[in-house]
């Protein structure tokens, strides 16, 4: 267990992490006996196994019907995604992701292929609702994985 630190450089945009990946009470009951037996008070425990009948917590509720690790392996339409941590406040969804183990530099020399990519990159966003224009542009990443 520890701490892993990653370099990105995006073209594209920030977007807040609740509008990729949200936040859901979730309930869960950690009990497994059958039958349960109702019971009085705030937390309610099986009287057989003593484990919660009502576990409630916080859990994911991604937007797009994929994780936080998987939208970052698989990207979002075709277009490179990373988030700045495993409970970071942002993602980042760009044309052209850079990152510090591809040991190649990442860049567009062709002027009118930038143009072309940046029109499709715009028209997938908007489709998705995610268009800012405030919020598109070169950004550095530092990922925080713990
Ligand atoms: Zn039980």
């Amino acid at each position: 267990m520890g701490v892993d630190y990653y370099a990105y450089a995006i073209i594209g945009l920030r977007i807040p992490r609740d509008k990729i990946i949200g936040t859901v009470t979730k309930h869960k009951n950690l009990c497994k006996c059958d039958p349960q037996t109702e019971q009085m008070g705030e937390e309610k425990f099986c009287d057989k196994c003593g484990k919660l009948l009502d576990h409630t917590y916080k859990g994911d509720d991604p937007k797009f019907g994929v994780g936080m690790w998987e939208i970052q392996e698989k990207g979002l339409k075709g277009w490179p995604v990373v988030s700045d941590g495993d409970y970071g406040n942002y993602f980042y969804i760009g044309i052209r992701k850079a990152y510090y183990a591809d040991y190649k530099p990442v860049g567009i020399r062709d002027t009118g292929l930038l143009v072309k990519l940046e029109n499709k990159f715009k028209m997938d966003m908007e489709k998705l609702g995610l268009w800012d224009p405030d919020a598109y542009g070169l950004w550095s990443v530092l990922q925080v994985s713990c």
